[in-house]
């Protein structure tokens, strides 16, 4: 094997720069050159291709986001767009490709896979929402970030007698905000996975409020879509001055934790060695250790909590 190629698709997060870095030095250990797209499946089906040498990956391995830019790709989606990504794969001599992305960009990397690339899919969501990994890259960090926010956001609740509302990422996942309200103590949670009762917390929160308690914390997902609800009721019902936080793009960049540095490096590591050992499909965490996943059991299954997590979410909806 002389040449791979490597590209980012979908969603950013933090902890790419670090996997590519760990990628472009695998490689160069095996005497293999890497061929970088940009803008992730535009850079195929457009021919964005750039050299990657260990010297434009030296100094990135803590900085958020992608220096290979990502994007999504319509075109990529379509036969001929298709078509003209495996001839740039055939132009540029790439004897195997590695695609670093979520599940839109996997199942595009299955899709190459299937007709005859040698492809490896590096798992990255901060909804940590595909199966065979137990963290995809970049969950880590957007967790650390949110749960920072949610101590800053407390210590101004407290000393106000304020609650505060905070809105997380996912359109159909609760995971950042299910973990987060576990991480940061918050007295309710509205995900999309468990059903929840806004009135029985409103009736709860009362409660803890007419007891004493000085102010409350609800943490809301995106997806479920009831932010503005949940403030209304606080504010009419239960009779706090409340606010209401959205996070928004904060939780996707920022300095790769420690965690998410490890990881990605040692995906990137794996994800080479498994291009050189013709092992194809997805690398991902399962436990302490990187192993390979095909791309169809990642595909045939789906990700759900665990009983733990359920029943403390069932707790706090309600
Ligand atoms: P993510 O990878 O973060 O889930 P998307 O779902 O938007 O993000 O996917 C990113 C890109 O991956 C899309 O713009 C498209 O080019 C490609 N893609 C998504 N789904 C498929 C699919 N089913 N088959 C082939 N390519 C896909």
């Amino acid at each position: 094997m002389k040449r791979i190629g490597v590209l980012t698709s979908g969603g950013d997060c933090s902890g790419i720069n670090a996997t590519l870095k760990a990628i472009v030095e695998e490689a160069y250990k095996n005497n293999i050159r890497v061929t970088g797209f940009l803008e992730g499946y535009n850079g195929l089906v457009n021919n964005l291709a750039i050299e990657l040498t260990p010297l434009q990956v030296s100094g990135i391995l803590q900085r958020g986001g992608t220096i290979l830019m990502t994007s999504r790709c319509e075109e990529f989606m379509q036969e001929s767009g298709f078509k003209k990504a495996l001839k740039t794969l055939e132009e540029e001599k790439i004897e195997g490709l590695i695609v670093i992305g979520g599940d839109g960009s996997l199942r595009g990397a299955k899709k190459l896979a299937e007709s005859g690339i040698v492809c490896v899919g590096i798992p990255e969501s901060i909804d940590n929402d595909i199966y065979g990994t137990d963290m995809a890259l970049g969950v880590d960090t957007a967790l650390n970030i949110i749960t920072n926010a949610i101590d800053i956001i407390r210590d101004t609740a407290s000393s106000h007698k304020r609650a505060f509302v905070i809105e997380t990422m996912g359109r159909e996942s609760g995971y950042l905000a299910l973990m987060s309200a576990m991480a940061s103590g918050a007295e309710a949670v509205l995900i999309p996975e468990v059903e929840y009762d806004i009135d029985s917390i409103m009736n709860r929160l009362k409660q803890e409020h007419e007891r004493g308690r000085k102010y409350s914390i609800v943490v809301v997902a995106e997806g479920v879509k009831k932010t503005q609800e949940v403030t209304e009721k606080l504010k009419k019902e239960v009779g706090f001055d409340t606010r209401v936080t959205i996070l928004g793009h904060i939780q996707r960049g920022g300095n790769p934790s420690v965690f998410d540095r490890t990881l990605g490096m040692r995906l990137g590591i794996k994800a080479v060695q498994s291009l050189i050992n013709k092992k194809f499909g997805m690398v991902g965490l399962q436990g302490s250790d990187i192993k390979n996943v095909a791309f169809d059991v990642v595909f045939s299954n789906k990700k759900v909590f665990s009983q733990m997590m359920l029943e403390f979410a069932r707790l706090k909806s309600r």
